[in-house]
């Protein structure tokens, strides 16, 4: 079980939990993005065994009344173990998820692992149009090609700041940098998608601009946050009609992703230390 001290963050240990958890969500008009917690996996065996629970949890999903997809990461899959291992279940998951009418998302881990992440989904993107999605950075300096590239495969493109600590020579290191960055990707997505944008921030700023954009525009957009973040404005925005999705990470290892998300705002190392002392 999950103790108190991380459930903010972490959606449960099981699939059964993560789906139980993601049918609360859509009672507040919000849809779930599960992510079964693992990445850097060096040896296929683990890596294969969470592509398999990709595959169940799809099947799971599909099988249930709740509307929900799911986001993988590369080195979950064997990116690590190399490009061929993490694309091959990456195609089975993708198999599976077409399958069972669940989009299937794809995050983007450190900057190495991107021309191999673009290079696979760009592929079964093509094979499996329309049911998937791939994550881009605006802090990497080379988001701008790979947007350019993007506008010519088919699904959905979520836009992120960044989450990995980058070298300069690659990566914007300052957030207004970074924020302007993210603005004109945004931009353009709004002005070259046919596929939708979905708007991967907590940022109202961002928020707020890309409903100018879709305005001006007209094209579709989703906004994803994370569990345990802004919740209250998750379920406002959802309210609006703006389709709201949360990102919601389950599993057992859940302890580094928890850690992570306590130390990143005090906000939220407050409310961890809360649930320890239990006030
Ligand atoms: P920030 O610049 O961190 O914050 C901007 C503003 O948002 C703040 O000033 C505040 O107003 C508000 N805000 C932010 N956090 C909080 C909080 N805890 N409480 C209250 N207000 C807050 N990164 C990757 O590198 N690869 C991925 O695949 C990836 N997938 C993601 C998927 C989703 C759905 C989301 C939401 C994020 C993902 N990220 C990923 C993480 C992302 O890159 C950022 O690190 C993270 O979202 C923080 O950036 P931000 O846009 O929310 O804005």
């Amino acid at each position: 079980m999950i103790p108190p001290i991380a459930n903010r963050f972490v959606a449960g240990e099981t699939p059964a939990e993560a789906i139980e958890y993601a049918a609360d969500l859509n009672d507040r008009g919000v849809t779930a993005i599960l992510n079964l917690l693992g990445e850097h996996y060096h040896e296929r065996p683990p890596a294969d065994e969470d592509a398999a629970a990709y595959r169940r949890l799809v099947a799971d999903v599909g099988d249930s009344d709740v509307d929900a997809c799911v986001s993988v990461k590369p080195s979950q899959i064997g990116l690590d173990v190399g490009p061929e291992v993490f694309a091959e279940n990456l195609e089975t998951i993708a198999a599976a998820a077409a399958d069972h009418d669940v989009f299937a998302w794809v995050d983007m881990e450190d900057h190495e692992t991107t021309d191999a992440t673009m290079d696979t989904f760009e592929s079964l993107a093509r094979t499996h149009a329309g049911n998937m999605g791939l994550c881009v950075q605006a802090n990497l300096k080379r988001t701008e090609q790979d947007l350019d590239r993007l506008a010519d495969v088919p699904g959905k493109v979520r836009l992120v700041k960044g989450a990995y600590d980058e070298p300069d020579d690659v990566a914007y290191q300052d957030k207004p940098d970074v924020n302007e960055a993210y603005r004109t990707h945004l931009e353009f997505m709004f002005r070259e998608f046919d596929d939708g944008v979905a708007v991967g921030s907590h940022d109202p700023a961002m928020i707020s601009y890309a409903a100018e954009l879709h305005e001006e525009y007209g094209t579709d957009y989703e906004v994803q946050m994370l569990m345990g973040i802004r919740e209250d404005a998750q379920t406002e925005l959802a309210a609006t009609g703006v389709p709201t999705y949360q990102y919601v990470p389950y599993g057992g290892k859940w302890f580094s992703y928890f850690y992570r998300r306590a130390m990143e705002r005090k906000e939220n190392l407050v409310f961890a230390l809360r649930a320890v002392l239990g006030r």
